[in-house]
């Protein structure tokens, strides 16, 4: 930071801020989490000024001998985590995978079916906001009354408008997919099956959530969410798939320029860490406690969608409270507790105010917290649902315990 600080002091400040608001909140935000001191470092290198557009020993640019090592490296280990036979690590984001597949597969006009943004779904499934919901017509399935997804009602959708693909994968959904039903769905009709397993993939590189590799014919991912790598995209595929649809000319040139290395380096680096025997053992701790956050907020009386998890991640139901997620969202934020307002599924209110707060646990668990510590952050937020703002120095005491027990580094 010495570097930065000598060049531009406005932003090395803001930097320091940022880490000590890392520091003195606990990250609840179930897409985001630490990186390793290994992964930062990469993602910081002199790889990054180096352009390199095409794929490894077939560059649009000299001088890619060092970078094509690398290249290589992220594919061979994310071909060996995921137990598939191609991977294109270039994509610089979650987003920007979906896109290119999308592209891939499918002709504008195309029908395409896609989680319910409301009951779970991403805005790459299919938003009207979103180009994916601007340039194909989407057919949006969800989720039945007790919070599951509904695979029968997901198969009558399918025969009715016959999509030309089916896009599997939630940002918000706390149970276990089923993929297999995907497939069948998806043989029924004659569509293609694409995996979104960005808020997953670490849990099933641990092997703690069926892989969809078996079933899918696509599959993407960020890499910076459970599965602690740097910001980024990654598309998975077995051979026929990847040959007969070729994402890697949909990512290069179809929908990107130059890979970012660095990036791609830092995958490399995370992809190693991810074959690890204690990565598995840190998958499951976030599973633990998931589920202990989860029974701690329902035994003080919060209404869990689904009524509990099977992985990373909750959504609190805050309609039996009269409340909005923006408002309980600001409330925790004062007390330290960093969290989204999330809609619920049939939520009433928009998603700018929504009646859900989305909450998961891969960043508390990286920061060493377990299951009773959990307890502890499900006391915290209880207080501050039940009790509104009058609780929120209470709140912030329990959590600045917390995170005096925890220091980030
Ligand atoms: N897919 C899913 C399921 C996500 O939850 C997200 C992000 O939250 C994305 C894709 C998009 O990833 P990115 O923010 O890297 O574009």
């Amino acid at each position: 930071l010495d570097e930065v600080k000598k060049v531009d002091e406005e932003i090395a400040q803001a930097i320091v801020d940022e880490q000590e608001r890392q520091n003195s909140h606990i990250e609840l935000i179930a897409s985001e989490n630490w990186v390793s001191k290994a992964v930062m470092a990469a993602m910081g290198s002199p790889l990054t000024n180096k352009y390199a557009e095409g794929y490894p020993g077939k560059r649009y640019y000299g001088g890619c001998q060092c970078v094509d090592v690398v290249e290589n490296l992220a594919i061979e280990r994310a071909k060996k985590l995921f137990g598939c036979d191609y991977a294109n690590v270039q994509p610089h984001s979650g987003a920007q995978a979906n896109l290119a597949v999308q592209f891939a597969v499918c002709n504008p006009g195309d029908t395409i079916m896609g989680m319910n943004l409301d009951h779970g779904g991403h805005l790459t499934h299919g938003s009207p906001v979103n180009i994916s919901g601007k340039y194909f017509k989407i057919v949006p399935y969800g989720v039945n009354d007790d919070g599951f997804i509904d695979y029968d009602k997901l198969m009558e959708i399918a025969s009715e408008c016959k999509p030309k693909m089916i896009i599997a994968g939630a940002s918000a959904y706390a149970r276990t997919i089923d993929f297999k039903k995907f497939r069948e769905t998806a043989d029924a009709v004659g569509a293609v099956l694409m995996v979104d397993m960005a808020h997953i993939a670490g849990l099933v590189a641990a092997g703690l959530h069926p892989s969809p590799i078996p079933y899918a014919d696509v599959v993407t991912t960020t890499t910076h969410k459970t599965l602690r790598g740097p910001r980024g995209g990654l598309i998975l595929a077995n051979q026929e798939a990847a040959d007969k649809f070729n994402f890697n000319k949909a990512i290069f040139p179809g929908t990107q320029g130059g890979p970012l290395m660095h990036v791609i380096a830092a995958k490399a680096v995370c992809f190693k860490e991810a074959l690890t025997d204690e990565f598995k053992v840190y998958q499951k701790n976030i599973i633990d406690n998931a589920q202990a956050l989860c029974s701690g907020l329902i035994s003080r009386g919060i209404k869990i969608v689904s009524g509990g998890t099977d992985n990373h991640l909750m959504l609190m139901d805050l309609t039996t409270y009269e409340l909005t997620g923006k408002a309980v969202e600001k409330m925790l934020d004062e007390a330290h507790i960093t969290a989204n307002k999330n809609t619920i599924p049939n939520d009433p209110k928009s998603p700018f105010v929504t009646s859900g707060i989305r909450l998961g646990t891969p960043a508390v668990t990286s920061r060493g917290m377990n299951t009773e510590d959990m307890d502890q952050i499900a006391e915290a937020i209880a207080m501050i649902v039940k009790g509104g703002e009058e609780k929120i120095p209470a709140a912030r005491a329990i959590v600045q315990k917390l995170t005096d027990k925890y220091p980030l580094c």
